[in-house]
């Protein structure tokens, strides 16, 4: 077997790729209003209740219409998913991994239409949709790979007269609930841990992203993916989502999303129902509010372009998104005056067209930006941005606010949209204190030059992925293992060599001979 390798990025200065990528448009738009259905050990199910996807760049747009599915819908996958584990679970790895790699080169070939389904539906600039559908085949190709390292189990030791054996078997039924911001990387690779390994899924994806996910069942079917063993059930948290965390039968929860929902979802997954025979684990991934910190010796054209970049790149709307820089006083107003002149440069617009910034998810999203927004306007001076569009598109423009203390609010809770706050600190000590003064840890950066500081961060900034002389965002599949301590989650290791043992459990037997 070829070694994994991440997906190479597109290059989209080339000619070449930019109108592969009109094509994709084209292709889209070409199915673009349909109707969806739910998908339940491989039937068809049109819901009368439907929901609009739309395009947040383009409000009026809309990407499709997607079935909901009610509680007599979650009840029947739970039985379908139940029945389909137990062929599945007897499944070789081989098998399994196997449909994940042939599901990556379907997506491959149709790489520009998935990323073009990506620009429309969750609004992402060209680099950043491409980043997605990269990261989806990154996940399929690595678990597969993973999958199949881990089929012979671990060795163990046996005595004189016994034969010892170790492995991991599946866990059961699994619920998949994914977000819209990964909403095809996050999607498949949670949903494709969870299938390689043997347990049957049922994948409850983003309302606000649903059809980009449907299009992922069709390539799961086509790649061989056995009829039920993931079910497609896109409805809301309050009529399926809670019915299934707390469902008897569901023996693992895998979620991606806000920290509210997370930490609620781990509460209610912790109480054991009636009749239920086992505890149900939980594998969260929630926010952020990952700091840069810049030193007084730092690169401060490098440490400009690392915030810029991972404040603003898919409009902060990342749980890796930099949204606060503690800076050393020494250097701190050179710094900002280089990020502000970048962040003005930045184009904001509909990415269609090649921009760097394209809108927010929704009104929601909108609203609570504008209230972070005055938030920081009365802790701190607003440098640039602080306003919004609202007409075509839920647009918000960069916004930079300096002069705050790291434990303002704008500094503490997580916005997740284009928002950074600047703030200093009189040493590197201090620096790294203010870094940790979160409730999360998910990522983080520090630039500097200095040795014995990167030895120290290494040692004492408590974030899961930590990073040197560079942003805080764009974790790589198999190189950089994405997860976080504290409130950021369970810190399972997305893209890691461990993650998908989170979704089995060890066996041991011991033979007498
Ligand atoms: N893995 C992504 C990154 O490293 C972030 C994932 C997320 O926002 O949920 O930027």
């Amino acid at each position: 077997m070829i070694p994994y390798k991440h997906e190479p990025f597109t290059d989209f200065s080339i000619e070449e790729n930019r109108t592969k990528l009109q094509e994709g448009l084209k292709t889209v738009k070409s199915y673009l209003g349909k109707d969806y259905p739910l998908i339940i050990g491989g039937e068809r199910i049109m819901t009368d209740e439907k929901k609009e996807s739309y395009n947040p760049a383009e409000k009026t747009e809309t990407i499709g219409h997607m079935s909901q599915a009610g509680q007599e819908h979650a009840q029947q996958a739970m039985d379908v998913a139940l029945e389909t584990f137990e062929s599945w679970r007897k499944s070789t790895f081989e098998f399994r991994s196997d449909v994940l790699f042939k599901a990556a080169a379907i997506i491959r070939k149709r790489k520009f239409e998935f990323t073009a389904l990506l620009v429309k539906e969750a609004g992402k600039p060209w680099k950043e949709a491409d980043a997605d559908t990269a990261e989806a085949i990154d996940f399929l190709e690595y678990y597969g790979r993973n999958n199949l390292k881990i089929k012979d189990g671990d060795h163990v030791e046996s005595r004189p007269g016994e034969y010892n054996q170790f492995h991991y078997i599946p866990l059961g039924v699994g619920l998949v609930i994914s977000p819209w911001n990964f909403a095809f990387a996050i999607m498949a690779g949670t949903t494709a841990a969870a299938l390689v390994t043997g347990n049957t899924v049922l994948l409850k994806p983003s309302s606000r992203t649903p059809v980009v996910a449907y299009k992922f069942m069709e390539v799961l079917e086509e790649a061989g993916m056995p009829k039920g063993a993931v079910n497609f059930i896109p409805g809301s948290s309050r009529d399926i989502g809670d019915y299934l965390v707390e469902h008897k039968d569901t023996r693992f929860v895998s979620f991606t999303g806000s920290r509210d929902v997370g930490t609620r979802i781990y509460e209610k997954a912790a109480i054991v129902q009636d009749g239920q025979t086992h505890l149900k684990r939980v594998i969260a991934e929630m926010g952020g509010k990952d700091t840069i910190v810049v030193d007084s010796d730092a690169d401060l054209e490098l440490a400009a372009e690392a915030i810029t970049y991972s404040a603003f790149g898919f409009s902060g709307q990342k749980c890796s998104a930099c949204s606060r820089v503690i800076a050393l006083e020494d250097i701190h107003d050179e710094l900002l005056a280089k990020v502000v002149e970048k962040t003005k440069q930045l184009k904001v617009g509909n990415p269609e067209a090649d921009v760097n910034v394209g809108p927010v998810i929704d009104d929601a999203s909108l609203e609570k930006i504008q209230k972070y927004i005055e938030i920081g306007k009365s802790e701190g001076k607003l440098e640039t941005g602080g306003t919004t569009e609202n007409d075509t598109g839920h647009f918000v423009h960069p916004t930079i606010f300096s002069g705050l203390r790291h434990d303002d609010r704008i500094m503490q809770e997580e916005v997740f949209g284009p928002v950074v706050g600047f703030a200093t600190a009189k040493d590197f000590d201090q620096a790294i204190e203010y870094a940790n003064a979160t409730d999360y840890g998910l990522t983080g950066a520090v630039i500097t030059q200095n040795r014995e500081h990167i030895e120290q961060a290494r040692r004492d900034f408590m974030v899961g992925n930590l990073y040197f002389n560079r942003g805080c965002t764009a974790a790589i599949v198999g190189y950089q293992p994405f997860g976080g301590f504290k409130m950021s989650g369970t810190d399972s290791k997305a893209g890691g060599p461990d993650y998908l043992t989170l979704h089995m459990q060890g066996k041991t037997s011991s033979e007498q001979m």
